[in-house]
C-alpha cells in the first residue's frame, strides 16, 4: 500500500520515518530549499470573544481587568513601530467579532466612529497600506460582505479551520463552548473566501483531543476547497501548548515526532502549490525535524511585538534561525503574506513591502 493510500486507511499505523523522507522530496521538488517567513507585526485589535475554546487564554469577557481593545492612536502606534523595524505584514488577529456578544464594545466602537468589529478592521488597514505595510487578517468566522470589505485592504485573509472533527463540540471537549468552531461554519466561509477569489490561509490544530484520522480529513478537507477555488496559499500546522491559566492547562502536548508526523502528513496530502507553515515559537526544539519532514515556511515573526496568543513562547532571533536553517541545507528568505502565485487577485499595492523584503533578506 502506498503511504498516501495508507494515511487515509489506517494513519495510526504510519510511522513518521518514511513519511518525513516521501514529504521532504515533495517540498524540495515545488519550494526547494528556501524556509520563508514573513516580517510582522502583530495587533490583536481586542482580546474579546464569545467563544471559550479549552485551551486558551487570550480571551476575556469585558468585566475582566486584562480585557483590552486597541483605541485608534494604540494601532497607529503598534503600525509606526512595525514601519519603522521594517516590517511587511500587519497581522491583525482576534476572536470572532465581539459586538456579536458585547454591547459595552459597540459602544466602544462607535465612539471612535465604526460601527462593527469589520469598519474598525478596514480603517486600521488603510492606516497600515499608508505606512507601507501590508495587512492580514484573521476575525474569525465573517459574513460574505465583510469579507468583501476587508478584501479592498488586505494583502490575505485566514481562518484556522482547526478541525473538522464535530465530536470536538460535544460537552468535555475543547470547542464545546465555542459557537465559532463549529467545522460547518468555518468550512463555509473558507468556501465563500474561495467564491470570492481571496488569497486565504487555513490551517490545523494538532494535541486538542482529535485523532489522526481527524486530522486527516481535515487536511483532505481543505485539499477539497483548494481544489475547487485555488485559493488556499498556506496551511498552518499549529501544534497545542498548554497555558497557565486555561482550562486544558493540565493537558499533555503532542510531542515534536507527532507534529512533525502532522506536517508530513499535511505535504502529502495537500497539493504542492500550498505553502506549509509551523511556528517556530511554539517548536522552539524540533526546527530541524519539522524541516525533514516537509515544512517549507515559518509564518510570520515579529521583531517588535510579542506572540499575543502564545505568549510565554517568545519568536526566536532571525539570526539564530537563519543560522539553524542553514545548518541543515536551508536559506531563511523574507516573504510577503501574499504568495506570488496569488498576487494577481489582489488590489492593494505591493511595492513598498517588497523593497522591505529585500531588505529582511540582507539581515539575518
Ligand atoms: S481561541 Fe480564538 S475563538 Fe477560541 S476563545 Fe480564544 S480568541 Fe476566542
Amino acid at each position: 500500500m502506498d503511504l498516501i493510500t495508507a494515511l487515509h486507511a489506517d494513519p495510526e499505523g504510519v510511522p513518521l520515518a518514511p513519511l518525513a523522507v516521501a514529504a521532504a522530496r515533495r517540498r524540495d521538488a515545488a519550494w526547494g530549499r528556501a524556509v520563508t517567513f514573513s516580517p510582522k507585526v502583530f495587533l490583536p485589535l481586542t482580546n474579546l470573544c464569545r467563544n471559550r475554546c479549552g485551551y486558551c487564554t487570550f480571551r476575556k469577557a469585558p468585566d475582566d481587568p486584562a480585557a483590552w481593545t486597541m483605541a485608534p492612536d494604540q494601532v497607529l502606534a503598534s503600525l509606526d513601530a512595525g514601519a519603522r523595524a521594517g516590517c511587511t505584514e500587519a497581522l491583525f488577529c482576534l476572536g470572532d467579532p465581539p459586538e456579536r456578544a458585547f454591547p459595552s464594545y459597540r459602544r466602544l466602537l462607535q465612539g471612535w466612529g465604526h460601527d462593527t468589529t469589520v469598519d474598525y478592521l478596514v480603517w486600521a488597514g488603510r492606516q497600515a497600506l499608508d505606512r507601507g505595510l501590508l495587512p492580514h487578517t484573521n476575525a474569525g468566522v465573517l459574513e460574505s460582505h465583510e469579507l468583501r470589505a476587508l478584501m479592498a485592504v488586505n494583502a490575505s485573509l485566514g481562518l484556522m479551520l482547526e478541525s473538522t472533527s464535530e465530536r470536538l463540540t460535544e460537552p468535555g471537549q475543547v470547542h464545546h463552548a465555542a459557537p465559532d468552531k463549529h467545522p460547518a461554519r468555518r468550512l463555509a466561509m473558507t468556501a465563500e473566501a474561495g467564491r470570492q477569489g481571496i488569497p486565504f490561509t487555513s490551517g490545523l490544530l494538532v494535541g486538542i483531543g482529535e485523532t489522526r484520522a481527524e486530522r486527516v480529513d481535515t487536511l483532505r478537507a481543505i485539499a477539497a476547497l483548494h481544489a475547487e477555488h485555488s485559493h488556499i496559499q498556506e496551511v498552518i500546522v499549529q501544534n497545542f501548548r498548554a497555558h497557565t491559566g486555561s482550562p486544558w492547562a493540565d493537558a499533555p502536548e503532542p510531542s515534536g515526532a507527532e507534529v512533525a508526523w502532522t506536517v508530513a502528513a499535511a505535504r502529502l496530502l495537500l497539493p504542492d502549490d500550498i505553502s506549509l507553515q509551523a511556528p517556530p515559537n511554539l517548536n522552539p526544539a524540533s526546527l530541524e525535524d519539522l524541516l525533514a519532514a516537509g515544512l517549507n515556511d515559518l509564518g510570520g515573526i515579529s521583531p517588535v511585538t510579542p506572540d499575543y496568543i502564545n505568549p510565554a513562547w517568545a519568536w526566536p532571533h532571525l539570526g539564530d534561525l537563519a543560522a539553524r536553517c542553514r545548518a541543515v541545507g536551508f536559506t531563511l528568505r523574507a516573504r510577503l503574506p501574499v504568495y506570488p502565485r496569488h498576487e494577481a487577485r489582489i488590489s492593494v499595492d505591493l511595492a513598498p513591502a517588497r523593497a522591505r523584503c529585500a531588505a529582511f533578506e540582507a539581515a539575518p
